[in-house]
């Protein structure tokens, strides 16, 4: 197991994306913090299942990612249970569908603060940690949306561009001290975020259900398949191996071809 002795925290990781992240780093033998909302009895079953499935040690903190004293807080409380934090994975997000001038302010507020400035809060509460034991993987999860535009996503599409010139940077201020900092950019991966977003989808465009995962989903990514939460996993858990330790500053694209056309 390639991550024993390590610890990680993931953002968001009571659903979807996440929460298979979290688990494919327990079954490399990390320590792990799952982050996030939902029912309290059904995320208190993930964190035993993951201590009992791979026998590492699994804490939750319900910390709000659109808080930075909480965000601080939640980093505070995994480097005082586990020791450090060695892997953060900034995957915390939300979406919200809307043509621009009806786009309500309060919303572009609270998804810059979730998808944007959450990864820039806790990669600052990390980083004194990551450099003085001169080891770190920062993998933020970004999007296709990092490097191309869909209509009625402004703040998606602005905060995703914006994780990427945060990890750009970020990559060059540590690359000395055995830190890494990467982005993988998921084309649509099929989990409740996506789910959500079809109702407003079919409003703002006048279509059906089947229309829009037929036209608007799938129809962006030539493969006409949906990414998978494990294929997201399984390129973190590399990104965390000592072959990927030259690969810093990179946005890592796994969108079944979308971005290539
Ligand atoms: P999801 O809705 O299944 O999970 C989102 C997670 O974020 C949940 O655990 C939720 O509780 C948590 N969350 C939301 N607001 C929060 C807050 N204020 N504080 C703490 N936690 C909060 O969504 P997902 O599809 O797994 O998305 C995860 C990440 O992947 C997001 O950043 C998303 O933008 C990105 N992404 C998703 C897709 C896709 O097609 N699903 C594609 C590209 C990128």
């Amino acid at each position: 197991m390639s991550l024993n002795a390590r610890s990680a925290l993931v953002t968001g990781s009571t659903s979807g994306i996440g929460l298979a992240c979290a688990r494919a780093l327990a079954r490399e033998g990390a320590n792990v913090c799952l982050n996030g909302f939902g029912d309290a009895a059904a995320i208190e079953n993930e964190r035993a299942a993951i201590e009992r499935e791979f026998g590492v040690r699994c804490i939750y903190d319900g910390a709000d990612m659109s808080k930075p004293a909480e965000i601080a807080r939640m980093v505070a409380r995994v480097e005082e249970a586990f020791g450090a934090v060695d892997v953060l994975v900034n995957n915390a997000g939300i979406q919200f569908v809307s043509p621009v001038e009806d786009f309500p302010p309060e919303k572009w507020d609270q998804i810059i603060a979730i998808n944007l400035s959450s990864a820039f809060h806790a990669i600052r509460a990390v980083t004194p940690g990551m450099k003085q034991r001169r080891w770190g993987r920062i993998v933020n999860t970004a999007s296709a949306h990092s490097l191309v535009a869909s209509p009625f996503k402004a703040a998606y599409v602005a905060a995703k561009h914006g994780v990427v010139g945060l990890t750009k940077t970020v990559a060059l201020e540590l690359a000395t001290f055995g830190v890494t900092a990467n982005c993988i950019s998921p084309g649509y991966v099929w989990t409740p975020l996506v789910e959500k977003q079809i109702p407003d989808t079919m409003k703002a465009r006048g279509l059906s259900r089947e229309e829009v995962i037929e036209k608007v989903l799938l129809s962006a990514q030539p493969t006409k398949q949906f990414v998978t939460v494990d294929q997201v996993a399984a390129a973190l858990v590399f990104l965390c191996s000592d072959a990927a330790s030259q690969i810093t500053g990179t946005n890592i694209s796994m969108d079944g071809g979308w971005t290539a056309a």
